[in-house]
């Protein structure tokens, strides 16, 4: 099915688009991009029968073709989801009968989306110490090893631990989790937060093919608490000139650059003037897209265009949570239910890496008690009858689908269809 998708991605671009550029998002390729529940032409015919079969037939009988195929121009699916938070409830629901706790209920929904991405990217929100620290909710979190293993069976690759709870249990929960990811994982790209300064000063870099893509990951604080003593290099913060910096290195060493800041203000459906001014100096300094997490809800999706080079860059300000359970009750709660998967697609062109096209699927935030009974949904996939089940409903009374679809228009306006 990859491979159809991507012969499918590249008829679209080539029927659709020209050139790179800023492109309005493509309800075509929404719909080619989400909907994998239907079979491809390809499976459901042996003859061709449209356009797309035909294209896949040729290419995979090109030893008995005379005509010349022109080879797709390369592309890269990129998908990023918000916040982790893993609060009381959620700990709660992934403590098994056995005492022992596993999570992957809470990405059951979303693997395929998540798998089916060339690269995956999510925001961590809570350390990983593991259970020898003690399992903990708000307000310093903690969770158990098999977290780690949960985001990487669900297909992510990349996962972000700059954020504001990088230090909650202090040097030894930082350690355990950087030693987690290198022991367990290797493969598996962790940013923000280090256990030596030549990790720090490692510009890490994607690679894939003929794209080089560079991944910072910076939190605007840790909640107060220091950094532990002789490790300046343990959280990557938003320090603007060490920011500037390291810009300034993967834009030698990469053709496109995306910085993942945790930033803004909590609950605020607008990006802040602090994330504006933040923006500016991202764009200013040749950053091509921003991916940012922190707010607990969605912000609007925009470009951001340097006024002097004219240098454009996209901004996502806030995806949201992923998955949370926060204790508080009232109005707005509801809203920290919704959040967003980006998905952005890069093409090279002209030896240039550009986006051509962009998207983002809404994702719910699904509560019920008991074992596993916290799990996250698409919105296209949820339902009213999963909605009224809901728990958050008995915390903010406001929570249904409408709610979440209403929400959704209201902060991406055109970005969300
Ligand atoms: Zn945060």
């Amino acid at each position: 099915m990859a491979y159809i998708k991507k012969c499918l991605i590249w008829l679209l671009t080539v029927m659709l688009f020209t050139g790179c550029g800023i492109f309005e998002y493509s309800a075509i390729a929404e719909t080619i991009f989400n909907d994998k529940s239907e079979p491809s032409a390809s499976e459901t015919t042996s003859e061709p029968a449209s356009i797309e079969s035909e294209i896949v037939v040729t290419e995979e009988e090109s030893a008995v073709t005379t005509e010349p195929i022109p080879s797709p121009p390369a592309t890269l699916s990129l998908i990023m989801v918000g916040d982790i938070l893993l609060h009381d409830s959620v700990e709660a629901a992934a403590l098994q009968e056995d005492g022992s706790y596993n999570y992957e209920a809470i990405f059951a929904h979303m693997t395929e989306d998540i798998q089916a991405a060339d690269l995956a990217i999510v925001n961590q929100e809570v350390i990983i110490g593991g259970e020898e620290l003690g399992i903990s909710g708000y307000p310093a979190f903690n969770a158990a090893f098999s977290a780690g293993d949960a985001l990487v069976n669900a297909g992510f690759d990349v996962v972000c631990h700059g954020t504001n709870h990088a230090l909650d249990k202090g040097r030894k929960g930082l350690l355990n989790c950087i030693n987690f990811w290198k022991e367990s994982y290797p493969e598996i790209t962790v940013l923000g937060i280090h256990d030596s300064q030549e990790a720090q000063d490692d510009i890490f870099i994607y690679e894939q093919g003929d794209f080089r893509i560079a991944i910072l990951n910076y939190t605007y604080g840790t909640n107060g608490i220091p950094l532990p003593e002789g490790m300046p290099y343990a959280v990557d913060l938003l320090d603007e000139a060490k920011v500037l910096e390291d810009i300034e290195k993967a834009e030698k060493l990469a053709d496109f650059t995306i910085v993942c800041p945790h930033w803004g203000t909590e609950y605020q459906l607008k990006q802040s003037g602090n994330q504006e001014k933040w923006a500016k100096l991202f764009a200013a300094n040749g950053v091509d897209l921003v991916l940012g997490t922190h707010p607990h809800v969605i912000q609007p999706i925009e470009w951001v265009v340097d006024e002097e080079s004219g240098h454009e860059m996209l901004v996502y300000y806030s995806l949201g949570n992923f998955v949370n359970w926060t204790g508080e009750s009232g109005n707005g709660i509801a809203n920290r239910m919704v959040g967003g998967m980006a998905q952005v697609t890069l093409e090279i062109k002209d030896e240039e890496v550009c986006i051509s096209d962009y998207g983002l699927e809404p994702v719910v935030a699904h509560l019920e008690q008991g074992v596993n009974g916290v799990t996250v949904y698409k919105l296209s996939d949820y339902t009213v009858e999963l909605a009224e089940k809901n728990q958050i409903r008995l915390q903010d009374a406001a929570f249904s689908k409408e709610y979440c679809e209403q929400l959704c228009e209201q902060v991406f306006t055109e970005n969300y269809k």
